[in-house]
């Protein structure tokens, strides 16, 4: 299907939301993700192919990419995706994955890194727009206080649904174990979720393995492509 481009939407730091228009109707469940294709000349080793999750929800209509673009070490893909103007053209592919909140009356630990928030926020802005409460809590690692993803939306999200906490960790201040427990043992029976950094995700499954937090319980979302938050 193709996606045509509407308008980009700066976003905190080096963030920027690239929002289409799809040329056919379809839906999507909260939290899933596009296979993308964007044919370019000179395309550097990583090629013209990449995975994002919609960072809309099914309500908005349009897809969101919201993705980081550094001005100095962008890559040819994202080069060429920051060069598009409105009304150009991305090939997608329909959604897939399952990184999605089936039952919202569960209990949730988000455990995110920087721009692996997207999927969160196609899913609450959803449960926000169905009249739907969540509890849950995110332990939200970015590296920098005043680069937060969507800080002032999560924000607002909390203050209206008092069941959804945010505690934030910056730079060197790591979610560890004892933050990982002291979320956890607020909420009843909780299923932890991870989404980030790939090495930042790998690392919590490992930690997840040793804690005896088991496959029932957590479900995990890999950004390829990034080093850290
Ligand atoms: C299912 C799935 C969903 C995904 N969803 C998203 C999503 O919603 N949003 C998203 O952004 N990504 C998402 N990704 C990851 C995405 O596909 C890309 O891999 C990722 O955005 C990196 O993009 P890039 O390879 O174009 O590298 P770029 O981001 O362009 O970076 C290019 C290279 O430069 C390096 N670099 C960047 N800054 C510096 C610096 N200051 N100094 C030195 N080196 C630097 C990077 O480490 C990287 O190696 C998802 C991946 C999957 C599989």
């Amino acid at each position: 299907m193709q996606l045509k481009l509407k308008e980009v939407i700066p976003g905190e730091g080096d963030v920027k939301s690239f929002v289409f228009t799809p040329s056919e109707a379809f839906s999507w469940t909260p939290g899933q993700f596009i296979h993308y294709t964007l044919p370019h000349k000179d395309a550097d080793q990583r090629g013209d192919e990449r995975w994002f999750t919609i960072s809309s929800a099914p309500f908005e209509g349009d897809v969101w990419i919201t993705t980081r673009v550094n001005s100095e070490y962008s890559s040819s893909f994202k080069q060429k995706l920051s060069a598009m103007a409105p009304g150009e053209t991305i090939e997608g592919d329909l959604p897939e994955g399952d990184f999605t909140v089936d039952d919202p009356a569960r209990e949730y630990v988000f455990v995110v890194g920087g721009i692996g928030i997207t999927p969160f926020l196609a899913i609450l802005k959803q449960l926000a727009h169905d009249g739907k409460d969540i509890r849950a809590e995110l332990l939200y690692a970015n590296r920098d206080e005043n680069t937060i993803p969507f800080k002032a939306e999560l924000d607002a999200f909390a203050r209206q649904h008092p069941g959804f906490k945010i505690t934030h960790f910056i730079g060197n201040d790591l979610i560890d174990e004892t933050a990982l427990k002291a979320a956890g043992s607020k909420l009843n029976d909780p299923i932890y979720y991870v989404s980030g950094p790939e090495p930042m995700v790998e690392a919590f499954e490992a930690k997840f393995k040793e804690m005896g937090i088991d496959a029932a319980h957590s479900k995990f979302d890999y950004f390829p492509g990034y080093d850290s938050v």
